[in-house]
C-alpha cells in the first residue's frame, strides 16, 4: 500500500496507444519500473495474422531484462541464414548467419510465431498491478499541455468515451499512427513501396522442404521462403505481387496453392493466411513533440527483408523506458517519500538505534511543489545531503552540504573531513549563500 498522495491522483505517468510488440514490451519495462502505466489498444485480441517471424540477440537480451527470455525462448527456433539463388538454382551468395550465443548471451536469430511471442508478453505485463490495459479502446484525439498529455479513448464495445491524464504518451499504435497525426510529424518516404502476397502454412504430414531460408532472385517472382517459423511445421513465403495482378485474386486459396505448387499440395498442408502486404520503407521526421513519443512502426517501416522491423520497435522502447523511469514523476529515482513515511522510517530507526543517511541533492524539485521538510530535521540521528548542482542548477560551484542534528556524528565527520580532499573554495561558498539567499 503507497501512502504517496501522487500515486492516487488520476494522472498516470505514462499513457501508451496501442498493444503491439512494441506496447506489449514497453508495458512491460515500466511495469518492472514500477511506473503507473495505461494502455489503449482498439482492438479485443491479439492481431491474429503473424507478420515478424525473426527476432534477434539483442532483442532477446531486451525480453531477459523483463524477466521473459526463457519463456519466449521455448516457443522461438534458432534461424539460419538464408542462401540465395538464380533462377537455375545455383547459389548466387549466401547470408551466413552465426550458430551459438552471441554478445548478448543468447542466440544471434530466431524464428517465431508473431502472435505467440505477443501473447507471452501480454501475459507477462499481467504481473504488474500498475500496468492498466484497456483493450477495445480506440484513441481519437490527444492533446497536451505544460504538465501532462490528456488522451481520449472510445470503448469500442459500448461508445462511451474516457479521457486520461498521463505525463507522457507513447504511440506505439504502427504505421498509421493516430498518435504522429496529433503530434503533427511528417513522414519521409524512403521510397519502397512493394505489394507481397505473404503466404504462412503449417504441415499437416511430413514434407522434404528446406532447413535453410532462401531468397529465390527469379525475374519472373522474386520469392522469399522462411523455414521454422517458431515451430518445426509451420513455414512462410512472401511472392512480389507483379503487375497486373490484384490482391483479390491472389489471396484466392485456389490461386494461392497454385503458387505454392512448387513445394507443396493442399494434402500436405493447412493454408493459415494469405494476405497481400504493401511493403514500406518510411521514417517520422520527428519521434517527439513534449510529453508525446513515437516508437515502433509509428516512427519508421521498412521492409521485412532483413528482419528488423519489429526489432527496431523493440529497441526504441528499451531506450525510451528507462529515460522515462528515471524523469516520472519528477526525480531521478522516479519517487519521494510523503512525509508518512518520512516519519514511519524515522520510527523504525529510533527503536532500532540505526542512522539514517538521505540523499535529499533533489530537494527542491518535488512534485506540485510539496516540499518535505530534510530527514534531519525528522529524525535526530538522521544526515541529510544537499547540493547545488541539482535542484538550484548550480553545478559550477561544486558545492554541498551534509546537516544533522546528532553533534557527535557532526563532530566526526569535521574530523575525518581534515584526512580527505575535501575543500571548497570560499567564492564559491559565498555564492552559494548567495543563492540560496534568493530562494
Ligand atoms: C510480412 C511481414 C513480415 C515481417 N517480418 C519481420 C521480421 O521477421 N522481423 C521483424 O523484426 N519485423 C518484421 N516485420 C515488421 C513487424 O511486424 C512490425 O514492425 C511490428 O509488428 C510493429 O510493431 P508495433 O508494435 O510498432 O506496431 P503494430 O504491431 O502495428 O501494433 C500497433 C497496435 O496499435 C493499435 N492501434 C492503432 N491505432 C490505435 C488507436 N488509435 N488506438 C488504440 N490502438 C491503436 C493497433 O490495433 C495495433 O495493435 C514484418 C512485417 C510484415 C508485414
Amino acid at each position: 500500500m503507497t501512502t504517496d498522495p501522487y500515486l492516487k491522483t488520476d494522472l498516470y505517468d505514462v499513457a501508451i496507444v496501442g498493444y503491439g510488440p512494441a506496447g506489449e514490451t514497453l508495458a512491460n519495462l515500466l511495469g518492472q519500473a514500477g511506473k503507473k502505466v495505461i494502455v489503449f489498444e482498439k482492438e479485443e485480441s491479439v492481431y491474429h495474422a503473424p507478420r515478424a517471424s525473426h527476432l534477434d540477440g539483442e532483442v532477446m537480451r531486451i525480453y531477459q531484462s523483463i524477466g521473459l527470455a526463457e519463456k519466449i525462448e521455448k516457443v522461438t527456433i534458432g534461424a539460419k541464414g538464408y542462401h540465395f539463388l538464380n533462377a537455375e538454382g545455383r547459389l548466387l551468395t549466401e547470408l551466413v548467419r552465426r550458430d551459438g550465443k552471441g554478445p548478448h548471451g543468447w542466440n544471434h536469430h530466431y524464428r517465431f510465431h508473431q502472435p505467440v511471442l505477443e501473447g507471452l508478453l501480454r501475459k507477462g505485463a499481467e504481473r504488474f498491478g500498475n500496468v492498466h490495459v484497456h483493450l477495445c479502446h480506440e484513441v481519437t484525439r490527444i492533446e497536451q499541455n505544460e504538465h501532462h498529455s490528456a488522451i481520449l479513448a472510445k470503448n469500442r464495445k459500448d461508445g462511451t468515451t474516457r479521457e486520461t491524464k498521463a505525463l507522457y504518451t507513447i504511440g506505439c499504435d504502427g504505421a498509421r499512427s493516430t498518435v504522429a497525426k496529433w503530434m503533427g510529424t511528417v513522414k519521409r518516404d524512403v521510397g519502397l513501396h512493394e505489394p507481397w502476397l505473404v503466404v504462412d502454412i503449417k504441415l499437416k504430414r511430413q514434407v522434404n522442404l528446406p532447413n535453410t531460408g532462401i531468397q529465390y532472385c527469379e525475374p519472373a517472382r522474386p520469392t522469399t521462403f522462411i523455414p521454422y517459423v517458431g515451430a518445426r511445421d509451420r513455414f512462410r513465403w512472401e511472392m512480389k505481387v507483379l503487375p497486373g495482378e490484384t490482391k483479390e485474386e491472389l489471396e484466392e486459396p485456389e490461386r494461392v496453392w497454385e503458387l505454392l505448387s512448387r513445394w507443396l499440395t493442399p494434402e500436405d498442408a493447412e493454408l493459415e493466411r494469405a494476405a497481400v502486404y504493401m511493403f514500406h520503407s518510411t521514417i517520422t521526421e520527428r519521434w517527439r513533440n513534449n510529453r508525446l513519443f513515437l516508437a515502433g512502426d509509428a516512427a519508421h517501416q521498412m521492409p521485412p527483408f532483413l528482419g528488423q522491423g519489429m526489432c527496431a520497435g523493440i529497441r526504441d522502447v528499451a531506450n525510451l523506458s528507462w529515460k522515462l523511469a528515471i524523469n516520472t514523476p519528477n526525480n531521478p529515482t522516479g519517487y519521494t517519500l510523503s512525509l508518512d513515511e518520512m516519519t514511519a522510517i524515522a520510527e523504525i530507526a529510533r527503536e532500532n538505534h540505526i542512522h539514517v543517511f538521505c540523499d535529499e541533492v533533489y530537494k527542491g524539485l518535488e512534485f506540485d511543489g510539496n516540499r518535505l521538510p530534510w530527514f534531519a530535521d525528522v529524525y535526530e540521528n538522521a544526515v541529510s545531503l544537499g547540493v547545488m548542482s541539482k535542484a538550484y542548477g548550480l553545478s559550477g560551484l561544486r558545492i554541498g552540504w551534509i546537516g544533522t542534528q546528532n553533534k557527535e556524528i557532526y563532530d566526526k565527520m569535521i574530523g575525518f573531513k581534515n584526512y580527505t580532499s575535501i575543500c571548497s573554495s570560499a567564492p564559491s561558498e559565498f555564492l552559494s549563500m548567495v543563492a540560496l539567499s534568493q530562494l
